[in-house]
């Protein structure tokens, strides 16, 4: 069935920008970890829109979140505070257990941004003036995130930047310490790379650049927009390299509001005191649903023991699956219910359409690899029924031509 999907598809490529392409599906609405598209079929959602939707979909703890800020008070802006902003600073700080100040903002990008200026701050008053990220990382689209991110083919048709900023190979403790001069203001670095194609770096590399910052006075940024909140099973992945120590600075969106737009931006020690009054700002940064939807989120983690759920199901299925012996399967990367399914050719298209067949909404990140990453509700049942739907899954996508 795919008339209501096929009619909105072809007004869709009509009336937007050609920038997304026209997705596959329409999806109309979703229940837990599932979702039914605008004709009535349903799907096991496997990528909770690029790692977003932490609870799943229509969580009553979300639902009634949300429902009772927008009746009560939607909007602020900057020149009033709300209670709901105020909580989940604190709640930030006290998940974080560090003395850090917060910015909100509305989205991963916007984190960046303001994490962007404080360096770019803190580098004038201390004479730094460049900057080291990784190659294919992702930090943003617009233009200062842009300049960081690594993915030359993203960066380059817009370039030239007005940052100066030098690309390492990820994962390369050596390289990184070459790069990180006395000129550098700051290093931005996701704890695993997720648009990559979920790619945790080698054993110690996060701890290495703890260390090559804190030898230089580069401020430590970690881009944690898609690897926290639960996602690897702990509040904030930097926690699974640096037990001891945080960054200087972090970044946060995406799971964070558990589907409404939200982002922040913490900063650490004197860090959190870079920004003098007028320095930054947002109209809608701040926000009381969106500060209402990530306190639910986090509240729910708490209360539902989602941390210990999300390790023990991302365990499950990371084992069932690296039990499948399959020409196409090479393997599996990642952590939690965040992986990375690794092709041993580039079919990783086929294989999303093959699953989408089947019933299961998977992403196509690289040529080679494939992303899930569930809501972190996901039941032991819904991971282990991919599991065993898999290997047909595999079977069609290496008949398909491409
Ligand atoms: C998604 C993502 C961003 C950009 O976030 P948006 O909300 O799309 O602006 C930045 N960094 C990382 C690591 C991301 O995964």
């Amino acid at each position: 069935m795919s008339a209501v999907n096929d009619d909105l598809r072809a007004r869709y490529e009509t009336a937007f920008m050609p920038n997304y392409g026209v997705p596959p599906l329409a999806l109309a609405r979703g229940e837990g970890s599932r979702v039914w598209d605008a004709d009535g079929n349903a799907y096991l959602d496997l990528i909770a829109g690029i790692a977003v939707s932490s609870l799943g979909h229509g969580h009553p703890a979300l639902v009634e979140a949300v429902t009772a800020q927008v009746t009560a008070l939607a909007h602020t802006s900057n020149l009033f505070l709300n209670e709901p902003e105020v909580r989940l600073a604190e709640k930030l700080r006290e998940l974080l257990d560090a003395d850090g100040r917060v910015f909100l903002c509305n989205s991963g990008t916007e984190a960046n941004e303001a994490a962007l200026k404080l360096a770019i701050k803190y580098g004038k008053s201390n004479g730094r003036s460049c900057f080291v990220a990784a190659e294919n990382g992702f930090h943003g689209r617009s233009m200062g995130a842009l300049s960081l991110t690594g993915k030359a083919s993203i960066r380059e048709p817009f370039g030239p930047y007005a940052l100066d900023v030098r690309f390492v190979p990820y994962g390369d403790a050596a390289a990184l310490k070459a790069a990180v001069t006395d000129e550098c203001a700051a290093v931005f670095l996701e704890p695993t790379q997720g648009e990559a194609g979920v790619v945790p770096p080698p054993d110690g590399y996060f701890a290495a650049a703890r260390e090559i910052c804190d030898a230089t006075g580069a401020l430590l940024v970690a881009d944690e927009i898609q690897s926290a909140i639960g996602r690897t099973g702990t509040w904030f992945a930097f926690r699974n390299e640096l037990p001891d120590a945080t960054p200087d600075i972090l970044t946060l969106a995406k799971g964070l509001g558990g589907g409404l737009p939200i982002g922040a931006c913490v900063a650490f020690g004197r860090h959190g005191e870079i920004f003098a009054k007028g320095d930054h700002g947002s109209t809608f940064g701040g926000n009381p649903v969106g500060a209402a939807a990530a306190l639910a989120v986090i509240e729910t983690i708490e209360k539902d023991g989602l941390l210990d759920h999300v390790t023990a199901v991302g365990e499950r299925l990371a084992g069932g699956i690296a039990a499948i012996g399959h020409p196409l399967l090479a393997g599996l990367r990642g952590r939690g219910l965040w992986r990375g399914l690794v092709l041993t050719e580039a079919r990783s298209g086929a294989v999303e359409a093959a699953a989408r067949s089947a019933g299961f909404l998977v992403n196509a990140l690289q040529p080679d690899a494939v992303r899930l990453a569930p809501p972190l509700i996901l039941t032991h049942e819904q991971a282990q029924s991919f599991v065993d739907a898999l290997p047909a899954i595999l079977d069609a996508a290496s008949e398909k031509e491409g």
